[in-house]
């Protein structure tokens, strides 16, 4: 593992045009969904799609909402 290069030192990344990391595996857009999802999402959908997570809550055994279940 080579931890030298900062964020801004990633090659331009040649799917998506952003500098990101990647693995060069076959599966970059993996990398480049994982970078969309960080940096430029936009917070109402990050948000829409974090709110149909469920999660188990074992006190009141029930599947809750993930924004419900931290709020709470
Ligand atoms: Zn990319």
């Amino acid at each position: 593992m080579n931890s030298k290069y900062k964020a801004t030192d990633y090659p331009t990344c040649e799917l998506c045009g952003y500098k990101h990391h990647s693995y060069n595996d076959g599966f970059d857009y993996l990398d480049c969904m994982l970078y969309y999802r960080t940096h430029l999402e936009p917070k109402e959908v990050k948000e829409a799609r974090e709110s149909q997570i469920e999660i188990w809550d074992a006190v009141k055994k029930v599947w809750v909402p993930k924004k419900d279940f931290y709020q709470s």
